[in-house]
């Protein structure tokens, strides 16, 4: 999950109109700015300071450069004085990378006393940004503009949160998701084209049967599992007696050969289905949670879209505070005064969310028709959290977020699955009401770490309509944002 492998390029833009002194002058403050950036905490990522670009030609091979290189996830572009905007049509056409437009000045403050005409034709972004701003408009460029000095904290910030959906987006074009299994059967909301997915979202989807996963478990020594069980012991609040039980075992034995075949693979995300399991003995519980612990995103009931997003959020979030998690909307509290979401799975929710030591337990499932399976249980710390959900339109893919309040669970003594108690933005009735109009599923990544911001910036690089359900929410005004949107990406297509 460590980032510093992946880098953004800076670019300047100038042109050769003002002599040499200015453009060396020109070169000196982007490096600087560049540097800064590339020691910022808030951006996890290496920022590498590219030449100043003067000429149509080297626009456009800096952006064919970007294109080809692997570690490249994107640009950052400034213009430092004026650059005619037609020297980067051919350029911008051909990107296919993630652009972020920052909008900024060397200097921070205008010296009153001091400033002259020298000074004017140096620091030009107020117009020159204006002008790429422009023909970046004219190509309907998705984009993210950034306003403000480089050494502004909400500056850094917003492009740290854009480093991070570019991180995502950069790993979807080389994730593979494993499916074992089907969708679960006449559930319409987890499908979709797993074409469209690859040619929008650039992740491939891979589908085997169930017994190819029960192959790599039966291949499974009882020296790994062993070693296992111990980890368990020691990670997790788990008595001896828990420890010996076949059932854990057997879970450690899943957990071996899903990570085998996923690592030989190469894939990142992946879905189960407790509607096929032949060859399996128990529901893959505590497996898929320590997998997502790791990283790896997941969808239950084949749900690779949320498999996907998962992996992409995990990607967007690492090494933030909080945890990112499978989760679904599982029952509500509907007390006028004090109404809240139980968001839980069957048994598959991520100890990343966890606080405190997760307790593990083997309880029967009540559905599925297999044995007990393992799982951990946890509760999940208060404060900010959202939830996101990416669904397909037909046309296009739709990610809608809803930004909430974790808050305090009473004691559920006869729960045994791991969950969270929460409050969706603005309350539960609208909350619900929008999400329901916008299609959301009941699937959702859920994350302690990460803003609507950081999906609102991963939608963009990825061509996905993007609807937010916060603190705002108006259902009339909702409404129309999703008829209206229909429109644009009905004309946008073509
Ligand atoms: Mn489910």
């Amino acid at each position: 999950m460590k980032s510093k492998k992946v880098e953004l390029w800076f670019i300047t833009g100038s042109q050769h109109l003002y002599g040499e002194e200015t453009l060396k002058q020109v070169e000196s403050d982007s490096g600087t700015i560049a540097r800064a950036l590339d020691r910022s905490d808030d951006i996890p990522v290496n920022v590498v300071f590219k030449p100043v670009l003067t000429t149509a030609d080297a626009i456009t091979s800096i952006c064919l450069e970007a294109n080809n290189s692997p570690d490249c996830a994107g640009l950052i572009a400034w213009m430092h004085t004026f650059s005619p905007a037609k020297m980067w049509i051919s350029g911008l056409k051909r990107l296919h990378k993630p652009l972020l437009h920052f909008h900024t000045q060397f200097n921070r403050d205008i010296p009153w006393s001091e400033i002259d005409m020298d000074f004017m034709n140096l620091n030009q972004s107020a117009h020159g940004d204006r002008e790429f701003g422009y023909i970046c408009s004219r190509l309907r460029l998705e984009r993210k503009v950034v306003v403000g000095h480089w050494q502004d904290k909400e500056v850094l910030r917003a492009i740290g949160v854009w480093s991070r959906a570019a991180m995502a987006a950069l790993d979807a074009r080389s994730l593979k998701v494993a499916r074992f299994g089907d969708n679960m059967r006449d559930v319409a909301v987890t499908e979709g084209n797993k074409v469209s997915a690859q040619l929008q979202l650039e992740y491939q989807v891979h589908g085997f049967g169930v017994g190819d996963l029960a192959d790599a478990v039966s291949k499974v020594s009882d020296k790994q599992v062993n070693a296992l069980v111990k980890e368990y012991g020691d990670e997790y609040n788990a008595p001896a007696k828990v420890l010996s039980e076949p059932a854990i075992r057997e879970a450690a034995r899943i957990e071996a050969g899903m990570r085998a075949f996923l690592e030989k693979g190469g894939f990142k995300a992946f879905t189960t289905t407790f509607e096929d399991l032949h060859g399996l003995v128990q529901l893959p519980g505590l497996a898929v949670q320590r997998l997502m612990a790791d990283g790896y995103g997941f969808g239950a009931e084949g749900d690779w879209k949320t498999a996907a997003l998962l992996r992409s959020m995990k990607v967007m979030a690492a090494g933030l505070k909080g945890g990112t998690s499978f989760m679904e909307d599982y029952t509500y509290h509907l007390d006028p005064k004090n109404m809240a979401v139980l968001g839980a799975h069957m048994l598959e929710v991520c100890p990343s969310i966890a606080r405190g030591k997760p307790t593990l337990e083997v309880h029967p499932l009540g559905i599925g028709g297999k044995a007990d399976p393992a799982r951990l249980i946890f509760r999940t710390g208060t404060g900010n959290a959202i939830v996101a959900s990416m669904v397909q339109m037909g046309d296009r893919f739709r990610l809608i977020v809803n930004s909430m309040k974790v808050v305090e669970c009473p004691p559920m003594p006869k729960l045994p699955v791991a969950s969270v108690l929460w409050k969706p933005d603005p309350d539960l009735k609208t909350a619900a009401t929008a999400w329901i109009y916008a299609g959301g599923a009941h699937h959702t990544g859920f994350s302690q770490a990460l803003t609507a911001e950081h999906i609102a910036d991963f939608a963009s690089m990825t061509g996905t309509e993007f609807v937010l359900i916060d603190g705002r929410c108006d259902i009339e005004q909702f409404k129309k944002e999703l008829r209206w949107n229909d429109i644009y990406y009905h004309l946008n297509m073509g």
